[in-house]
């Protein structure tokens, strides 16, 4: 239930290790960018943003089906912090300036992630549990049953995808680009 009090919507975009063979299963994945924008609920700007890289450690080498889709080199994890003090460092970020916000994202993926690595390393869940499914939403907003990946609405909508796909922080701001979009203007 979204409350009177969320601000902000933060719109959050994680990026995992992964693989197209096998070798790194579903619950073995983890948490390598945080992408993260504080979408102003009253003028639709983006107030603030977060990014950081986390440095994996199930399987620390990134394979190279990960570095060719999400852009993300291995020195850009190497050099990173571990996910304890990157979630503090979100934590922070977010509580000493948007004590008022909901936990939004494209799908259910990114809060499955963040539950998994959190229990993984044995730290608190950083989120409520209000969480807001824009692709749900998004369907929702077309009258369809049909499920939308990000760029596929941004073309639905008529918007430009800008920069990198799959990098965390550029599917942030892309993400906040349809929503800012759904909730000031009726579909076409
Ligand atoms: P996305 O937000 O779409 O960039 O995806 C988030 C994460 O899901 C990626 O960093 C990968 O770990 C995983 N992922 C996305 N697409 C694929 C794919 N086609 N094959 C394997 N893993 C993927
Ligand atoms: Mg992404």
């Amino acid at each position: 239930m979204e409350t009177k009090r969320s601000h902000y919507y933060l719109i959050v975009d994680l990026e995992a290790t992964c693989c197209n063979n096998g070798t790194i299963p579903r619950h073995e994945m983890e948490i390598i960018e945080i992408g993260a924008v504080m979408l102003n609920r009253a003028t639709w700007e983006i107030d603030s943003e977060f990014q950081q890289f986390i440095q994996p450690v199930r399987h620390p080498q990134l394979t190279a089906f990960c570095t060719e889709l999400t852009s993300i080199q291995q020195q850009d994890v190497d050099q990173a912090s571990r996910f304890p003090e990157v979630i503090s460092n979100f934590k922070e970020w977010i509580y000493s300036s948007f004590p008022h916000y909901v936990f939004c994202s494209w799908g259910n993926y990114d809060k499955k992630q963040f539950i998994q690595d959190c229990a993984f390393h044995n730290v608190p869940y950083p989120f409520g549990s209000e969480h807001i499914n824009i692709k749900e939403e998004f369907s929702e907003y077309l009258g369809v049953s049909k499920r939308y990946g990000m760029a596929l609405a941004l073309n639905e909508l008529g918007i430009e995808l800008k920069g990198t796909h799959h990098r965390g922080i550029d599917d942030a701001r892309n993400i906040a680009a349809i929503y800012r979009q759904m909730k000031t203007q009726k579909p076409s």
